[in-house]
């Protein structure tokens, strides 16, 4: 949105723009012209809450929207709460440390620059002192968000985001090796904005005082013999009933692909998508019914339209409590046989 403000405001005035630009330090200006994107529930729950006023701050160093800063601190160590080495102490073997994993050396080259702890001035390449405690430490979040912030723009974040992303991961001269990458912080950002329209749901939503994809195995019931599979318990015991009706029609069991989806897994399945050119396929994480355990993907030509087990679904499982949602049916907008929800009428 800043960008556009900008590039009005070109057209408009370019003389005055560029007054502006030679007289405001390039970080105010963005973080005058930057429009907020609010924190999610799902940010809210996975982000540290001393973590997140850091990366909505550090943001406004360029165009680079606090989220994708927070999704790359999410893919790098989980918000620093990765137990691998590297992250509190040390290098790992590509030599990158902190919260952030900048390269302090090896193979990763030293994009902090100097000792990973050391006074300033002097700030030498991108590691800097976030909190003004006279200290550059890779290993504080203070410092690292603000770093890496720095980083992405030296990137081009504010022209090309997902290659700046990319560059990160696997070095400014091999952004193709980093586009996986790239599409998974991207995801991860999509799930950290609150969007600005709510999103059409198609299930109930919402139990338990729970986050989405943030349930534990003991609220959930298993629905395959492995205990991989599970639902909420109501759910699971309405889809053993369906099940069994199944059963007597075709002989064997309805086939699972999928069920309870964790936060992380919408994360990563959001990013598979992506990566496909299909973003628009996978829920933004955080949303999905998978992630309530209301939801289910299933196999064994229930997954396509037109078979004898799918219309069997249609025309039995309402009547235990599951259905197919509108947006997932033929000619829905989003066609997926496979995906079938508990607790909500037929009619949604
Ligand atoms: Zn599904």
């Amino acid at each position: 949105m800043k960008r556009a403000a900008v590039a009005a405001a070109a057209l408009v005035a370019p003389l005055a723009l560029a007054a502006v630009v030679l007289l405001a330090p390039l970080a105010a200006l963005s973080g005058a012209l930057a429009s907020p994107l609010t924190p999610s529930t799902a940010a809210l729950s996975d982000i540290p809450a001393e973590l997140l006023p850091i990366y909505q701050q550090a943001a406004g160093r360029c165009t680079l929207p606090w989220t994708v800063l927070a999704g790359v601190g999410k893919a790098e160590t989980d918000h620093g709460r990765s137990t691998l080495p590297g992250v509190a102490s040390g290098a790992n073997a590509a030599g990158a440390a902190g919260p952030m994993q900048f390269g302090i050396g090896g193979r990763a080259g030293n994009t902090w620059g100097g000792a990973p702890v050391r006074s300033v001035p002097p700030d030498l390449r991108f590691g800097v002192d976030g909190n003004g405690d006279g200290v550059a430490n890779v290993y504080d979040p203070a410092d690292a968000i603000q770093a890496a912030a720095g980083y992405l723009c030296h990137l081009g974040a504010d022209t090309d985001l997902r290659t700046a992303v990319a560059s990160y991961n696997a070095g400014p001269g091999n952004p193709a090796a980093g586009m996986g990458y790239a599409d998974r912080v991207l995801a991860i950002a999509d799930g950290y904005a609150q969007p600005a329209e709510p999103q059409p749901a198609s299930g109930p939503g919402a139990w338990g005082d729970h986050a989405n994809g943030r349930i534990p195995a003991e609220a959930l019931c298993p629905i395959d013999p492995s205990g991989e599979q599970r639902l909420r318990c109501d759910a699971a015991a309405a889809f053993a009933q369906l099940d069994a009706a199944y059963r007597a029609r075709f002989g064997s069991g309805i086939s699972i692909t999928d069920s309870y989806r964790s936060y992380d897994d919408q994360v990563r399945l959001k990013a598979s998508w992506c990566d496909r050119g299909a973003c628009h396929m996978a829920a933004t994480p955080g949303t999905s019914n998978h992630g309530w355990g209301l939801a289910l993907d299933l196999g064994g030509g229930i997954n396509d339209f037109g078979t004898a087990p799918h219309d069997w679904m249609q025309a039995n499982a309402p009547a235990f409590g599951w259905h197919h949602p509108h947006w997932a049916r033929q000619g829905g907008g989003k066609q997926e046989p496979w995906h079938w929800e508990y607790g909500t009428g037929a009619a949604r």
